[in-house]
């Protein structure tokens, strides 16, 4: 297929050329690879009108059932939802956020959800490189809504928390912290920390993790943008809670957006990847080097002024 006609396919949202250009991102084939990249420095100049959220949380927490549930709601307000589900664990576990997405029942047939797992078996760098690509292409198929899954196990909640606007933990109540993994950082990256699984005899359990978890976030300081992290529960079995939750998501981008920290955010993102490549691909001296020489600030500058894409960039430079 010519490039031409793949652009033309995406901006049809057309999910079978959705789906191969993913391949082709995630393709080890240099050659492919290109290709997405150019049409992802197509896509780049457009203007798109998107939300990405990322959700995180050990396996069993209710990732799974808390999308499906979410996923409904916003399909039904009209959205058109993309899940991208990343498990760097998937090696070992054999793909335990992979294999069964049964627990997404109400919306493996809904036209408008895309889901799509990302198999790992490389860096979890590498995955996170991919998936932002790939979100650059469900946005351009007409995705408003990009909901990107992965399994908290530590290390991994810094670089997905550069990839969304809106980053979510799910916890469960009466499990420890530390049988969850729960560290300070990532309590500290979460917009929300959302105990899941507030239904029947556990209601009363998952109110006093709240209350224990407001305490001690009250201890923290408000974000520099002014956002205080929003803690709550839920049952995403039945459904409880799930409005407040996208109340919450909208309030926080509403406010975002109205002190430019959403802007800001999204630009500091694209340079945090952009380093990232340099680095992988011209290595760290590199890095270095171009950044003593003043030449990585003043790429930072073309990012945040002129809105050029990190493709566009990084042909120059290679
Ligand atoms: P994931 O591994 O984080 O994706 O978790 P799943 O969504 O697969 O859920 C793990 C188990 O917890 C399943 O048996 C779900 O039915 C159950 N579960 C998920 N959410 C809830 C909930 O809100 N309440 C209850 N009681 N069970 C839940």
């Amino acid at each position: 297929m010519k490039e031409k006609q793949i652009i033309s396919n995406i901006q049809k949202g057309d999910i079978v050329t959705l789906s191969r250009l993913i391949t082709m991102c995630e393709s080890s084939l240099l050659e492919e690879q290109k290709i997405v990249q150019r049409i992802i420095a197509h896509f780049y100049k457009k203007k798109i009108k998107s939300i990405r959220i990322g959700i995180t949380g050990i396996p069993g927490v209710g990732k799974s059932t808390f999308i499906n549930m979410i996923g409904k709601k916003l399909t039904a307000i009209g959205k058109k939802v993309a899940i991208l589900a990343i498990d760097p664990s998937s090696e070992k576990s054999h793909g335990s956020i992979l294999g069964d997405k049964s627990r997404m029942h109400d919306l493996v047939k809904n036209k408008n959800v895309f889901i799509r797992p990302s198999p790992a078996g490389e860096a979890l760098g590498g995955i996170a490189n991919k998936t932002k690509d790939n979100i650059l292409l469900c946005e351009a198929a007409g995705y408003d809504i990009i909901l990107i899954e992965t399994v908290g196990v530590g290390q991994n909640e810094t670089k997905v928390s550069k990839l969304v606007d809106f980053f979510l933990l799910l916890m469960i109540p009466g499990a420890g912290d530390e049988l969850q993994g729960i560290k300070r950082g990532i309590v500290e990256m979460a917009h929300m920390i959302l105990f899941n699984k507030a239904d029947g005899d556990n209601i009363q359990h998952a109110n006093i993790a709240m209350n224990q978890y407001k305490n001690a976030l009250n201890l923290f300081p408000i974000d520099a943008n002014g956002w205080k992290t929003r803690i709550k529960t839920c049952s995403s079995l039945e459904g409880t809670g799930i409005d407040d939750v996208w109340e919450t998501i909208q309030l926080y981008i509403s406010m975002m957006k109205k002190n430019d920290y959403f802007k800001t955010n999204r630009k500091n993102q694209e340079i945090f990847w952009l380093h990232n490549h340099i680095k992988e691909e011209l290595g760290r001296k590199k890095f270095l080097e171009m950044k003593s020489s003043g030449k990585i600030s003043q790429i930072e500058e073309n990012i945040k002024k002129k809105n050029t894409s990190i493709y566009d960039i990084l042909k120059k430079l290679l």
